[in-house]
């Protein structure tokens, strides 16, 4: 499949009906994510694959359609049963768990693959909660942060190494109140950490 192809069936799938802002529940925009897939792709990375935080599904069903045997995990029900429904939808098979990345014991997991909530508000756990997780359960673990988490990432996951990061444009959607732009494009950090 082209990354285009994978793209144009991602953008069709259901986001968060209601987003819980203290949760960070901001869906990856569907080029953001085939874009991480691929990167994926090309380093022959996608073997077992989990999204932590999958949310509606999209890195998890990405996943799946380049060839993983992928599972997503995330803590919110409500996510959940729409990550199902979109998996269904594209004919992707993916095991979905209910569970919080704080608890979850998982193994055999080759590639975790995420965009963890950013840690700016409290309730949520964090992408320091979603890097350990990631770190002890994962060989290879591409996961996306805010510009300038270099100097934070690269101490913060030793001994584990950052071998790439990759700036990638983020067209953010308003879903919140308080966002006052239709979208607003920053840009984003894919780390490529291997432990
Ligand atoms: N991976 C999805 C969603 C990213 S938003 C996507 O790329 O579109 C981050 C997700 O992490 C949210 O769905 C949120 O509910 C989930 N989350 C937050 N804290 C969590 C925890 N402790 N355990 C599992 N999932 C959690």
């Amino acid at each position: 499949m082209k990354k285009k192809q994978l793209e144009i069936m991602l953008e069709k799938l259901e986001g968060f009906s209601n987003p819980s802002f203290q949760r960070e529940q901001y869906a990856t925009p569907a080029r953001v994510a085939a874009e991480m897939l691929f990167l994926a792709y090309l380093r022959q990375d996608l073997g077992t694959v989990c999204d932590l935080g999958c949310g509606t599904g999209l890195l998890a069903i990405g996943a799946a359609l380049m060839g993983a045997k992928s599972i997503g995990v995330e803590i919110d029900p409500e996510a959940l049963a729409i990550a199902k429904c979109n998996a269904e939808k594209l004919g992707a098979d993916v095991d979905f768990i209910r569970g919080d990345v704080h608890s979850l014991v998982l193994k055999g997991i080759d590639t975790v693959i995420m965009n963890p909530p950013f840690g700016a508000q409290k309730a949520s756990a964090g992408d320091r909660a979603f890097l350990l997780k990631a770190t002890e359960i994962a060989g290879t673990v591409y996961s996306l942060h805010h510009q300038g988490s270099e100097g934070f990432i690269r101490r913060f996951v030793e001994p584990c190494i950052v071998e790439e990061i990759y700036r990638i444009p983020f067209p953010l959607k308003r879903c919140f109140e308080f966002h006052s732009m239709d979208v607003k494009t920053i840009e984003v950090e894919l780390y490529r950490i291997t432990c």
